[in-house]
């Protein structure tokens, strides 16, 4: 049979198929017996003795592409979260900025990244039938001259042409007061809060998605598999966000958590700003006509998510100083949560030293909109062992000095 017509006859996502980008050669692994019998044991859910290809632990955004990617691919896959609790993705504004920082630097990975994200995102809206990512202008205003003339370099540099451009005066929004900056290219906010929930919904027509905590003692290991509950799995990948610092498998590795802040205004400002989110380091980002999102704070003691006066003050007055005498309006909503960041800026991927059927697709610190689509196209072809894993993300970089049970 024509691989397309058995792909077909499994009950293949087809959608997936063809929008991720799958290699040929994954495409030539997708497990044979998937293919002739789509309804094999390990199709079937929480029947004992059943065997599943891979368990991920949480339905943030982490967990929600590299779940979808494994069963775009044919894999049998379970999902288990708790109920989003502490759930960063929630809180987190999605914004996809490709020039950050004091260098006024490409954020990294950015030339690999970035268009395999904005497809993933484009083509999940065409599969769900909703809309979840919004381009938008994106000013940076300058701080200071030194500021200034790092992008004024940066404007000459043809790795930079395609992500920035100057602005005069006059194209800034009145509203700025003519104070100056550039515009950064190819910038758009995510709506994490719907994304997940659509995710959560292709799941549960899936049977897949339970909503339980995951307790690590639970875990079974057995010849070639491991079992949790009623079900023995292939791999169980660990998508906790910053949750992963309570998991005794893998919180040797050197997070750097940070908790976050963030405030939704309804304002008449919003309107003002002509859909440009504006930022100089804090951000203030109109998602609709009379909304604005203002963000976001760092701290890191207390580690909780738990919103503060003191964050909501800061981050009013972040807001008028990003927009002199700007319109505060009612506060809507007032979320705190914590990035998974880690101490090296980079995700956290791979597999236990000990147990190598364990893996970990975390660390996406205040990246994830942007990051992960790649990353977990790139994480289930490594699972279907047609890749290697980038060394720049895989946690065998560090070495387990405590050597971790
Ligand atoms: C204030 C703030 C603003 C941000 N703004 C942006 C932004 O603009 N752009 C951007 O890209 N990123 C932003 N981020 C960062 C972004 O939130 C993270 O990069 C991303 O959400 C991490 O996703 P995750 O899936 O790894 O973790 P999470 O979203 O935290 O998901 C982890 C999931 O695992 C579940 N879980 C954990 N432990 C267990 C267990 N034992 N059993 C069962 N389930 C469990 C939790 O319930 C949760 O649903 C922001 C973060 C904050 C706090």
């Amino acid at each position: 049979m024509p691989l397309n017509a058995s792909l077909r006859n499994s009950g293949l996502d087809f959608h997936s198929l063809y929008t991720s980008p799958i290699s040929v050669k994954c495409l030539l692994a997708l497990d044979s017996e998937k293919l002739i019998n789509p309804m094999s044991a390990s199709n079937t859910r929480g029947i004992t003795q059943s065997r599943v290809d891979v368990l991920v632990v949480g339905q943030g955004i982490a967990g929600s592409w590299l779940a979808y990617q494994l069963m775009g691919r044919g894999w049998n896959v379970h999902i288990v979260d708790a109920a989003h609790q502490g759930s960063s993705s929630l809180v987190a504004a999605g914004i996809i900025n490709p020039i950050t920082g004091k260098r006024i630097a490409k954020s990294w990975q950015l030339d690999a990244v970035y268009k395999p994200a904005i497809a993933a995102y484009q083509a999940l809206e065409q599969a769900f039938g909703q809309r979840y990512i919004h381009p938008c202008k994106l000013i940076r205003l300058y701080k200071n001259d030194e500021d200034k003339k790092r992008a004024e370099a940066r404007f000459e540099d043809v790795d930079y042409t395609h992500w920035m451009h100057p602005l005069s005066k006059e194209a800034m929004p009145a509203v700025l007061k003519k104070r100056e900056g550039f515009a950064i290219d190819g910038a758009a906010w995510v709506d994490m809060p719907a994304l997940l929930e659509s995710f959560k919904k292709h799941f549960q027509r899936q049977d897949a998605l339970r909503t339980d905590t995951f307790n690590h003692t639970d875990l079974n290991f057995t010849e070639g598999s491991i079992a949790w509950q009623d079900t023995c799995y292939k791999w169980v990948i660990f998508c906790e966000g910053h949750a992963t610092v309570h998991n005794p498998l893998f919180s040797w590795l050197p997070f750097k958590p940070a908790k976050g802040e963030i405030l939704s205004l309804q304002t008449p400002t919003a309107a003002d700003l002509e859909g440009a989110l504006i930022n100089a380091g804090p951000w203030c980002l109109p998602i609709n006509k009379d909304t604005v999102k203002v963000g976001a704070t760092y701290s890191w003691d207390p580690l909780d998510c738990l919103p503060t006066e003191l964050g909501k003050t800061k981050l009013l007055e972040d807001y008028n100083k990003l927009i002199p005498g700007a319109v505060t309006g009612t506060v809507v909503e007032h979320k705190a949560g914590i990035r998974p960041s880690t101490r090296d800026a980079r995700p956290f991927i791979g597999f236990h030293p000990k147990h190598p059927a364990l893996g970990i697709f975390n660390g996406f610190g205040s990246k994830g909109a942007l990051l992960t689509p790649y990353y977990s196209t790139h994480f289930a072809d490594v699972l279907m062992g047609c890749v290697s894993l980038d060394p720049e993300v895989n946690i065998n970089r560090y070495d387990t000095p405590h050597a971790p049970c």
